[in-house]
């Protein structure tokens, strides 16, 4: 059996020609930037979230940054100011936060959730610091309580990455209104995709979303008056219109994740294998399933060679590659470990029943 480890044209089969409506509405409507589409997306994707604010951009990565730099705009951070990141995530969370001036302060990840915690964000603060940026890593809603109370206690931002845990629900909120903030990555292969680069970002901060609609759109709010320097950042009229049809699977595609999951976590018993921990299926929308081994690269091949397809997510902490080479010398040992250790398997809503259990007899057979 021949698994890949995602298949974006087998989930959009069965709504293909309602996708094609949709972009033919917009092909026919002449109006392809900053129009209904993209309100329309912005106000149910903030209802969904429970937030009073949603601002399409263009990507995740300046969904962040934009978030960071109307911070700066309106006097909340100053550039040189330290924002704790964890090192164990895509590099796009650091590149955000450094392309703004401010300067990222790598933590480490808790053992068990993979996610920052109380203790690994405390040993990191300083005078300097301003914000914490947490991720949701795999999809699971981080520990927001004990980070929201260190936040208030040092007076610090706290803001969401939430581009792998749309929709994920933490003590009945939901990630995009767990923090002060939050930016989502509409990439196709994330749990809420697009047909090609898009993102958001979420908040009750009125003040703040005003700013992250000027600055996305070259700094202005009305035409060719630019009050700050701004960037191009915009969600298109295509792209919304395709996200308001994928928002509305969004639901029943994290359940049939999260069946998939308690399929694996059932099934997967072979003592060289450790299962991801997951507290609640609530809080967990599975946008990727990591086990770990020792013996990380043995078992990848021995999949490769039964067909099963595989990723690392992530081969390298970001303080130990080239681009934050600065930060070489940073020692963070729980996420040191488990690059070497990760490997995710495939978890896409339209996987079979026999697909998953081909997965879990080759994996115990190991
Ligand atoms: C995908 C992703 C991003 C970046 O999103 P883009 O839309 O690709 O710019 C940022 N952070 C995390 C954790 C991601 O998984």
């Amino acid at each position: 059996m021949q698994i890949p480890f995602l298949d974006l044209q087998r989930e959009l089969k069965d709504d293909y020609e309602k996708i094609m409506d949709r972009i033919e509405r917009v092909v026919k409507s002449g109006w392809y930037i900053l129009g209904q589409e993209k309100l329309e997306f912005e106000k149910k994707f903030a209802s969904y979230c429970g937030v009073l604010n949603c601002v399409g951009v263009a990507n995740g990565m300046e969904a962040l940054q934009l978030i960071f730099q109307s911070y700066i705009e309106l006097g909340e951070l100053q550039k040189g100011d330290e924002v704790i990141v964890p090192a164990n995530t895509f590099i796009a969370t650091a590149l955000a936060v450094s392309q703004c001036g401010l300067v990222p302060v790598f933590a480490d990840c808790d053992e068990k959730t993979y996610n920052l915690s109380r203790a690994t964000v405390e040993e990191k603060i300083t005078s300097k610091t301003k914000a914490i940026l947490v991720v949701h890593l795999y999809g699971q809603a981080s520990a927001i309580d004990d980070l929201k109370e260190l936040a208030e206690q040092h007076q610090l931002k706290l803001v969401e990455d939430a581009a792998q845990a749309h929709g994920a629900i933490y003590n009945e909120t939901r990630t995009g209104a767990l923090g002060d903030a939050a930016a989502f990555s509409f990439y196709p292969t994330k749990n809420l995709g697009a047909l090609g680069d898009a993102g958001a970002i979420t908040t009750n901060d009125a003040t703040l979303a005003e700013m992250v609609r000027e600055l996305s759109n070259y700094g202005s709010k009305n035409r060719y008056q630019y009050a700050h320097k701004g960037i191009n950042s915009r969600l298109d009229e295509m792209q919304a219109a395709v996200l308001s049809l994928n928002l509305a699977k969004l639901d029943d595609n994290n359940n049939k994740r999260r069946d998939i999951a308690r399929r694996y976590l059932s099934g997967i018993k072979n003592k060289k294998i450790i299962n991801p921990s997951v507290n609640n299926f609530e809080s967990h929308v599975f946008h990727i399933y990591a086990i770990r081994s020792s013996n990380r690269e043995d078992l990848k091949k021995y999949l490769q060679e039964k067909g099963i397809s595989t990723e690392v997510h992530y081969p390298k902490v970001i303080h130990k590659g080239n681009a934050y080479k600065e930060f070489a010398t940073e020692k963070l040992p729980v996420s040191e470990r488990l690059q070497h250790e990760v490997l995710s398997i495939p978890i896409f809503p339209s996987l079979t029943n026999e697909e998953v259990d081909y997965v879990v007899d080759t994996l115990n057979n190991w």
